[in-house]
């Protein structure tokens, strides 16, 4: 009788790969976490990961903790009285993720939709986390984004975009309609 003797490179050892990089990973959960959003104009997600890959936090614009958001003005015309503006009330999604973490993010990088405006990046600079990974940086040209690549400077908080590869959502999309056949 042969006795099977396996082979080096043999032993159940196979190649194998993720489908998706951390980076991917994270911008698409951050991508999800905008979908939760009400804001009928801007909706922005974001996560906050620490150094081991681990989710520390994550946020979406929305209203404050516990309130109805159906009870509050989601109207962006800045014409009108604060008090029935969405400005009065939203919150941003940085700002939402950073208010009900239960840990610290010094060191952690962030994860977000849009670059984050100058109200964010104090709280975030505050909070000493490490890295921004932005998707869009649709307002680059605003006093507020300056202001908010000036704290980030000033704090040592790096910053980068994150292209998606063009690939990445229908190969994603076409991975959960097969999960879907299988049910
Ligand atoms: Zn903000």
């Amino acid at each position: 009788m042969d006795t099977y003797v396996p082979k080096e490179g043999q032993i159940n050892y196979i190649d194998v790969s993720s489908q998706v990089s951390w980076d991917e990973y994270f911008m698409l959960e951050a991508m999800l976490a905008s979908f939760k959003s009400k804001d009928p104009n801007t909706k922005v997600g974001c996560v906050f990961v620490d150094k081991h890959n681990h989710q520390v936090t994550m946020g979406y614009n929305g209203a404050i903790a516990g309130v109805d958001e159906s009870k509050i003005p989601w109207g962006n015309d800045r014409s009108v009285s604060m008090e029935f503006q969405k400005y009065g009330y939203v919150m941003h999604a940085e700002a939402n993720a950073i208010s009900h973490s239960v840990k610290s993010l010094e060191s952690t990088r962030v994860y977000v939709t849009l670059f984050p405006c100058n109200e964010c990046a104090k709280l975030i600079a505050s909070q000493r986390v490490s890295e921004i990974i932005y998707l869009s940086d649709k307002y680059r040209d605003t006093p507020e984004i300056r202001v908010s690549k000036k704290i980030f400077d000033l704090s040592g908080i790096s910053y980068r975009q994150l292209k998606l590869k063009p690939d990445l959502i229908p190969r994603l999309s076409g991975y959960l309609s097969g999960m879907l056949d299988q049910v």
